[in-house]
C-alpha cells in the first residue's frame, strides 16, 4: 500500500506542474486522469488489493486524490469559459452586431378594410351583429319580402344544402338582421360584416363567395335624410374628404325608396377611365328605407317605427382603396401579393 500511496504523491506533483494552457490540453488532462479508462479510476480499482485493515486510510488519501484532481480541472476550465465571455470567440459570434430581424406577417386587405369600416361605423354607435352562414329559407329570402315565387330570388344564385332543401349558405348578410329584429329590443343601430356565398361563375370580377357589410338602424322618425348623412360620414371617412356623393333609384324587395350610391371616381376624379367606365363615377353600395312589411315579419310596429339599410361588398371597397384589379387575388394566398399591406397593418 505504501507503494500506492507513493505513486500518489507522485501524480499529484505532475497535475501541480500542468500548465493551464488552452482547452485542447484540458481535454487531454481530463482523459488522463478523470477518464473513464484514466488514473482516478483505476487507483480506485487496485481497492480491492489493499488488505481490509487499511482500506478505510487508503480511501481517504484516494477520495482526497480524486477532489485534488477535479478542482484542478474546474480553475482550468473557468480560465477557459472566463477568457471566451470577454471575447466572444469560443463560439464564433461577434455580440457588437445587431440582431437578426423577425419577419413581420400582414393582415390580409379584406380584414384590414373589414376592421376600418367597422371603426368608422362604431363612432356613429353601430355595433357589430354577426349569425351564422348555413341559414334557412325564412331568414335568408322569406322574411325580407323574397316570397318563394318573387324574380329576385333569381338574382341571387343560390347553393342549397342537399339534404336539407329549406337550408341554405347565406347571400347575403341581411339574415342577421332578420335575426336581430326577431329579438324585438329596439332601437337597433348594427353592421353586419361577413362572408356570403353565390353560385358564380369565377372571373376577375365575381367570385362564389365574397365578404359583406351590412347596417341596420331602426327607431322613431328615422328618415332617409339620417341614411344619406350617415353614408356621407362613412365614405368620407374612408375616402378623404374630397370624395362627392349621388344615389340613384333603384329596387330592392326589403327597401322603400331603394336607392345605389355612388362616389366619384379616385382614379381620374371624374374625367373619365376605365375604373369608371368614363362615367366619373363607382357604384360602392346599395340602401333604402326598410320595408314596412320587413318590420311587420319581425313583429315591429312599422306605424311607429322605421329605419334604413345599406349593404356593400367589401371586396369591391378594398379593390377601389387600393387600386386592386382582379378579386381573384384575394383568394389565392400568393405572398407576393399579400405581404404589400405589410405597411398598411
Ligand atoms: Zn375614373
Amino acid at each position: 500500500m505504501e507503494q500506492l500511496i507513493q505513486q500518489i504523491e507522485n501524480y499529484k506533483q505532475e497535475i501541480d506542474n500542468i500548465p493551464m494552457n488552452g482547452a485542447a490540453a484540458l481535454e487531454e488532462y481530463r482523459i488522463k486522469f478523470l477518464g473513464t479508462k484514466g488514473i482516478v479510476k483505476n487507483l480506485f480499482g487496485e481497492m480491492k488489493n489493499v488488505e481490509p485493515a487499511k482500506k478505510k486510510e487508503f480511501g481517504q488519501v484516494l477520495n482526497e486524490f480524486k477532489q485534488f484532481a477535479e478542482a484542478k480541472y474546474e480553475s482550468w476550465q473557468s480560465t477557459i469559459d472566463s477568457s471566451s465571455t470577454a471575447t466572444g470567440s469560443k463560439a464564433g459570434i461577434d455580440l457588437s452586431l445587431p440582431g437578426d430581424p423577425l419577419p413581420l406577417g400582414s393582415q390580409h386587405p379584406i380584414t384590414l378594410v373589414r376592421n376600418q369600416i367597422v371603426h368608422i361605423f362604431g363612432r356613429l354607435g353601430f355595433s357589430v351583429a354577426e349569425g351564422p352562414e348555413i341559414e334557412d329559407d325564412w331568414h335568408n329570402f322569406t322574411a325580407l319580402n323574397l316570397d318563394e315565387n318573387h324574380p329576385a330570388r333569381d338574382m341571387q344564385d343560390t347553393f342549397y344544402i342537399h339534404q336539407k332543401p329549406d337550408w341554405l349558405l347565406r347571400t347575403h348578410t341581411s339574415n342577421v338582421q332578420v335575426r336581430e329584429m326577431e329579438k324585438g329590443k329596439l332601437p337597433i343601430r348594427i353592421i353586419c360584416p361577413g362572408r356570403v356565398y353565390r353560385n358564380e361563375t369565377i372571373s376577375a370580377r365575381a367570385h362564389c363567395f365574397f365578404h359583406q357589410v351590412e347596417g341596420l338602424y331602426i327607431d322613431d322618425q328615422v328618415s332617409f335624410a339620417d341614411l344619406k348623412q350617415t353614408l356621407y360620414f362613412f365614405v368620407q371617412e374612408m375616402f378623404g374628404n374630397d370624395v362627392k356623393i349621388r344615389f340613384r333609384p333603384s329596387y330592392f324587395p326589403f327597401t322603400e325608396p331603394s336607392a345605389e350610391m355612388d362616389i366619384s371616381c379616385l382614379i381620374c376624379h371624374g374625367s373619365g377611365c376605365n375604373v369608371c367606365k368614363h362615367t366619373g363615377w363607382v357604384e360602392i353600395l346599395g340602401s333604402g328605407m326598410v320595408h314596412p312589411k320587413l318590420l311587420e315579419n319581425c313583429h315591429i310596429d312599422s306605424n311607429k317605427y322605421t329605419g334604413f339599410a345599406f349593404g356593400m361588398g367589401i371586396e369591391r371597397i378594398t379593390m377601389l382603396k387600393y387600386q386592386i384589379n382582379d378579386l381573384r387575388l384575394f383568394s389565392e394566398n400568393d405572398v407576393r401579393f399579400l405581404k404589400q399591406f405589410t405597411s398598411a397593418v
